[in-house]
């Protein structure tokens, strides 16, 4: 199914979003491509509930939850920047849901330690946070905690980047375990919803941008920054001179261009011309700053257009609602558990 057909089957089913974030640092250019436009997108048509993954956060950060306390706000600051609507979405904090603890538990008995091992995005995480000798059994089972998330709310569709694939697997791997397992079909599969530009890579040519990598541009960039962080970024190291020819792929001012920059016929062009010779890195630099700060001032400006306890009123108005929800789920899951029996 493609990106428009889940749209149109979106205004006629109802289907139900569960996407969300890690407080971990403010939110960047792979983020936005990667998810958030999907989730702008979607608002109009889906019922979309999005999760502050501050539990899942501790996972990793679990020595400093201030700094995780302390980017709640800023997510929420930055969703109401790219015109997620307060009236359209639910907003979450996870760990104002005691039922998400609860759904991670009983899923736990369900997967095996080795199939956590295996997970791709984990094995790759481990290995990028220098994890292998002090790996803590919470980040391990961080993809069942997000199984229970996206369960707790009965999504069909997760907007994420290619990174989350497959935690997608991994939930549906719960969800057939589970209702195979107890005779029910209270849990539901969900799909993976893939935008246009899945991966967006790091300004210093690393395969994937990320915020605790220190090699993104953030939504809320300064121009001054923004400038620095577009002039320092890697593009062909054989391009050497103006005339000699450049390559494209791999290219990290080309790959922004192609997710940021509208006009394809120019871009399209500009790349034959670099691939020839001839076509200076500055030229491009300056292109991509001009679009790139066309796109950011506005974000930049609405950043700061609410205060916390605005933002903290709207996420706490979004997470009873989320909670009664996944109180429902939970009741089921326990109800086919055989844990309500007897009547304390
Ligand atoms: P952390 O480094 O703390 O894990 P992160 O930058 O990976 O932070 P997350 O909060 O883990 O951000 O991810 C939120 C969503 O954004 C996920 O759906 C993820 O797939 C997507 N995403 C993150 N980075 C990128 C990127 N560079 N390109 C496309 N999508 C991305
Ligand atoms: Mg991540």
């Amino acid at each position: 199914m493609n990106n428009d057909m889940i749209k149109t089957n979106c205004m006629i089913n109802q289907n139900i979003i569960l996407t969300g974030d890690r407080p971990t640092g403010s939110l960047h250019l792979g983020h936005y491509v990667g998810s958030l436009k999907s989730r702008v997108a979607l608002q109009h048509s889906c019922k979309q509930f999005i999760l502050i993954a501050d539990m899942q956060a501790l996972t990793d950060n679990f020595e400093r939850p201030k700094f995780i306390k302390n980017n709640i706000l800023q997510l929420m600051a930055a969703y109401m920047s790219v015109e997620l609507n307060p009236d359209k979405n639910i907003f979450v904090l996870q760990s104002a849901i005691p039922e998400l603890a609860e759904l991670t538990i009983h899923y736990m008995n369900l997967v095996h330690l080795g199939r956590l091992q295996r997970n791709p995005t984990v094995k790759h995480e481990i290995e990028q946070k220098s994890l292998e000798n002090s790996l803590s059994i919470g980040f391990l089972c961080y993809p069942i905690s997000q199984a229970a998330d996206i369960t707790a709310f009965k999504a069909n569709l997760v907007p994420v980047g290619q990174d989350q694939v497959p935690m997608i697997e991994q939930t549906n791997e719960i969800v057939r375990k589970f209702n195979r397992l107890y005779y029910t079909n209270c849990l539901k599969e969900c799909k993976p919803y893939l935008s246009d530009v899945s991966r967006l890579m790091g300004i210093n040519g690393a395969e994937k941008a990320g915020k605790s990598t220190n090699n993104a541009i953030f939504l809320n960039e300064s121009s001054k920054s923004l400038k620095e962080k577009v002039f320092s970024m890697y593009t062909d190291s054989n391009h050497i001179k103006i005339s000699d020819p450049g390559q494209v792929e791999g290219n990290v001012v080309f790959a922004y261009l192609d997710a940021f920059y509208n006009n394809i016929e120019h871009l399209n062009e500009l790349k034959q011309h670099y691939k020839k010779g001839g076509l200076g890195d500055v030229y491009l630099k300056k292109l991509l700053f001009d679009t790139l700060e066309n796109f950011i001032a506005p974000v930049r400006d609405k950043y700061n257009q609410y205060s916390n306890d605005e933002l903290l009123d709207i996420l706490r108005t979004g997470t009873e609602i989320a909670r009664k929800v996944a109180k429902n789920t939970l009741s089921e899951i326990r109800q086919a558990l055989c844990l309500t029996n007897f009547k304390f």
